[in-house]
């Protein structure tokens, strides 16, 4: 859906209306479109003020529980003064200032069994950002029965890993991992940086999905390595013949 385009978004976005592909269309196709992003941590919150920076119409901010001292070393959407507040409304807050054009709509709990068909349903495209794979592979789910774009941003340490799923096209998150995997914890080394880094990948994957502007990974696995300093683009097998989630059963 296209939204037109106002006098104020033509000189605010004026500068990215001149990249090739993109132009006047493109903008009014991310000036209507609504976005989910689960999460406003590390990884959703950068995320989230470059959706709101490039002018999206809508988004729905999914984050349950208050600020911590410990959230503020990635999480930047957020102010110190704020602890103890529900970390969505914050994320709202902040993205509202900076962008009042955009329409924020804070969700005070995470994606979940209860909510998650309803928010993937309002939404043109998802952005998962969840620490927990449970939480990701369930919004993975729920995009792929919906039918909607989704953009899996995950990272370890000084490792990012971005993953854009086009339901029933291309490899889901539950075709490359079937179960959770073994092992994994809730807390995990994290450099804001590193984070802030893989959210800006995965934003510009969904940018560019939204605007029309192509080259979009999907059937790729973008792989970051803060460490080495490289980004690899890993080709997929076709989506898994027995995957719960995609398959053709
Ligand atoms: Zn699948």
């Amino acid at each position: 859906m296209e939204a037109k385009l106002s006098p104020a978004d033509r000189e605010t976005y004026s500068w990215q209306l001149d990249v090739p592909g993109f132009g006047e269309a493109g903008q009014a196709r991310l000036r209507g479109a609504t976005a989910l992003v689960s999460r406003v941590g590390g990884l959703g919150g950068p995320l989230a003020m470059s959706l709101a920076a490039a002018g999206i119409g809508r988004l729905v901010l999914a984050h349950g529980g208050p600020l911590r001292e410990d959230d503020l070393n990635r999480q930047t959407l957020m102010a110190r003064e704020w602890i103890g507040r529900p970390r969505a409304e914050c994320a709202a807050e902040t993205l509202r200032r900076f962008n009042p054009r955009v329409e924020v709509v804070p969700v005070a709990e995470n994606v979940g069994e209860g909510n998650a068909a309803r928010l993937v349903g309002e939404a043109d495209i998802a952005f998962g950002c969840a620490p927990l794979f449970e939480e990701r592979l369930l919004l993975n789910r729920e995009c792929v029965r919906a039918g909607k774009p989704l953009v899996d941003c995950a990272m370890y340490a000084m490792e990012g890993r971005v993953l854009t799923v086009l339901p029933r096209r291309t490899p889901c998150l539950a075709c490359l991992y079937p179960e959770v995997p073994p092992h994994w914890r809730r807390r995990f080394p994290v450099i804001g940086a590193v984070s802030a880094a893989v959210a800006q990948i995965g934003a510009l994957e969904g940018i560019k999905l939204l605007a029309g502007l192509g080259g979009v990974a999907a059937g790729a696995l973008l792989q970051f390595d803060a460490a080495a300093m490289t980004l690899d683009k890993i080709a997929l097998a076709p989506r898994r013949e027995g995957c719960a989630v995609c398959g053709d059963r």
